[in-house]
C-alpha cells in the first residue's frame, strides 16, 4: 500500500502523489514567539517531525519550511492588542529582544524533544518586502483595496473563499457583525497591511505609508519564496484553520493564479480539564498551559513523544498526568528491551545462532510501514513496536545463546523504526567506538563481580559496587533477566 494522507481540503483520505517525483515540499505554520512554548506546541511539532522523518525514511527528499512569527497583526481579534508588543511592555523589553529570547527558547525546547530542525526557519520580520510585493499584486488584480493606509482583502472577490474550513460567507458575516468597522467593505474582509499608530514600535515603510503586515500574509509570502506557488503539504493546528489557513489560501491563490498547498494536514487540539473537569483547549490566552520546560523537568523527552504519538495526530487529546505516566510505562518497556539487546551484544559470540528471528523482524517492518502509510498512524506504529517487544523479551529470556547477528538485527530494527522514524530510542549507549566498548565491558565486568559477591552473601561488597557505579552515573537495575545498566 502506498502512503495515504487525510486531506483536510476535501475531507478524505487520499493517495499521496507529490508534485515532483521523489521530492516533498512542505510548509508548517510555526510559533508566535512571545512566550515559552507549551506542550500543545510540542504535540504539533512532534507530529510533523515524525511526518518528515517518515517521508525521509521512505526515500523522499523533503524540503521542510516552518516560519517564525515575530511580527504582524498578532491579535486574537481584529482589534485586540499586538501580542508581542503587549508582552514586551509587560517585560519592559524591546520587542525584537523579546522575540530573540523566545525564538531561542523555542529551538532549545525542540532540540531537547528531538524535533529535527526545519530546513528553513524564515522570520516574518525578515520578509517584509516579499509581503509588500504580494499585497501590491493583490491590489493590482483588484482582490484588495486600500483605505487610509490600511489594505484589506475583499473576500467577496474570491469565489473559493471558505473552501478549507467549509464556511459560508454569510455565516462568517453573522459571526463578525460586532466587529463591523466603517473602513472595511465586508465584515469578513481581513487586513493585509495595517497603518501603524504613532506608538506602534514595529513599523516599516510601504506604498501605503508606515505600517506593518497583517496576521496572515507572511505565510503566503514565505511559502511562495521558498516552495513556489504550488507545493505538496501544508501543516498546522486545527485551531488556525479559520481564519489563518483560509486566508493564506485566499491570498496565495489569488496572487499566484495557481493552487496553493495540495494536501492539508491539521493537528488536533491538546485539551486540559478545567476546574469542572471539562476538557478545554490548552492555550496561552486561556492561561491553562504547561510549558515544554515544565514538562521536561518531570518527563524524559522520549516519554513526551510517546504520549504525543499514542493518539492519532488529527484527534483532540487530553493532557493528563495519568496519560503521561501510562506513556512512561510504555516507553520503559520498549526501551528496556532495546537496552537489554544492546547489552547482550557486548558479550555475544560473533555470527549466526540458527535462530529464525529475522522473519519476525521483517514482519515488524511490514506492519510498521502499513501503519505509517495509513495517514501516519502513530498509535498503530507504537502497537507494532510493543508486540515486537513482547516477542523480543521472550527470545532474550528463553535462555538460548544468541549470536551477534540476531542481536544486531533486533537492535537495528528498533533503531530504525523506533529511533530514526519515531524518535523514541535515544542514541546508543553502547559500543559504537573503542572507548565506549571498553567502558561497557568494564561495567559488565563490575556487574559480574557484584553478582559473584551476592552469590557469596557478601552484600556489603555488592552494595558498594552498585553505589560506586551510581556515583559515576551508571544505574543498575535488577530484573528477572538479570541486571541491566543505564547511564543517567
Ligand atoms: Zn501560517
Amino acid at each position: 500500500m502506498a502512503l495515504q494522507i487525510y486531506n483536510v481540503l476535501g475531507r478524505e483520505k487520499q493517495m499521496f502523489v507529490p508534485l515532483q517525483e521523489g521530492h516533498v515540499y512542505m510548509y508548517v505554520c510555526g510559533p508566535t514567539v512571545y512566550d515559552h512554548a507549551h506542550i500543545g506546541h510540542a504535540r504539533s511539532y512532534i507530529s510533523f517531525d515524525v511526518v518528515v522523518r517518515y517521508l525521509r525514511h521512505t526515500g523522499y527528499d523533503v524540503l521542510y519550511v516552518q516560519n517564525i512569527t515575530d511580527v504582524g497583526h498578532l491579535t486574537e481579534t481584529e482589534f485586540g492588542e499586538d501580542k508581542i508588543l503587549k508582552r514586551a511592555r509587560q517585560m519592559e523589553a524591546r520587542p525584537m529582544q523579546l522575540v530573540e529570547q523566545f525564538t531561542r527558547s523555542y529551538f532549545e525546547d525542540m532540540d531537547k524533544l528531538g524535533v529535527q530542525r526545519p530546513d528553513i526557519s524564515p522570520r516574518a520580520s525578515a520578509h517584509i518586502p516579499e509581503q509588500i510585493h504580494m499585497i501590491e499584486e493583490l491590489l493590482e488584480k483588484d482582490y484588495a483595496y486600500e483605505i487610509y493606509g490600511n489594505v484589506y482583502f475583499d473576500v467577496t472577490k474570491d469565489p473559493d473563499y471558505g473552501k478549507l474550513s467549509n464556511r459560508k460567507l454569510e455565516a462568517q458575516e453573522a459571526g463578525l457583525r460586532e466587529e463591523i468597522r466603517s473602513d472595511k467593505r465586508n465584515p469578513a474582509d481581513f487586513a493585509l497591511w495595517k497603518k501603524a499608530d504613532p506608538e506602534h514600535i514595529l513599523r516599516w515603510e510601504s506604498p501605503w505609508g508606515e505600517g506593518f503586515p497583517g496576521w496572515h500574509i507572511e505565510c503566503s509570502a514565505m511559502a511562495r519564496k521558498y516552495l513556489g506557488p504550488t507545493f505538496d503539504i501544508h501543516g498546522g493546528g486545527i485551531d488556525n484553520i479559520y481564519p489563518h489557513n483560509e486566508n493564506e489560501i485566499a491570498q496565495s491563490e489569488c496572487a499566484n493564479d495557481a493552487d496553493f498547498a495540495r494536501y492539508w494536514m491539521l493537528v488536533g487540539s491538546l485539551m486540559v480539564p478545567d476546574a469542572d473537569g471539562i476538557p478545554t483547549k490548552m492555550s496561552k490566552s486561556l492561561g491553562n498551559f504547561v510549558t515544554i520546560k515544565d514538562a521536561l523537568s518531570n518527563y524524559r523527552p522520549e516519554v513526551i513523544r510517546m504520549f504525543t504519538l499514542s493518539a492519532h495526530y488529527s484527534n483532540p487529546v487530553n493532557y493528563h498526568e495519568d496519560a503521561l505516566s501510562a506513556a512512561e510505562g510504555g516507553w520503559e518497556r520498549l526501551y528496556g528491551a532495546v537496552r537489554l539487546t544492546r547489552q547482550r551484544m557486548n558479550s555475544a559470540p560473533e555470527g549466526d545462532d540458527g535462530n529464525s528471528f529475522n522473519e519476525r523482524l521483517d514482519k515488524a517492518h511490514e506492519d510498521f510501514t502499513a501503519a505509517m502509510d495509513d495517514d501516519f498512524n502513530g498509535p498503530r506504529a507504537i502497537a507494532v513496536l510493543q508486540e515486537l517487544t513482547r516477542d523480543v523479551n521472550t527470545l532474550l529470556n528463553a535462555g538460548t545463546s544468541l549470536g551477534l547477528n540476531t542481536l544486531r538485527a533486533i537492535s537495528d530494527t528498533y533503531q530504525t523504526l523506533g529511533g530514526d522514524v519515531l524518535g523514541l530510542i535515544p542514541e546508543h549507549e553502547q559500543a559504537s567506538n573503542g572507548s565506549a566498548r571498553r567502558e561497557a565491558g568494564l561495567i559488565e565486568l563490575l556487574i559480574s563481580m557484584r553478582a559473584q559477591a551476592r552469590a557469596n552473601k557478601n552484600y556489603a561488597e555488592s552494595d558498594r559496587i552498585r553505589d560506586e557505579l551510581m556515583k559515576l552515573g551508571v544505574v543498575l537495575e535488577d530484573g528477572p533477566q538479570g541486571t541491566v545498566w543505564r547511564t543517567e
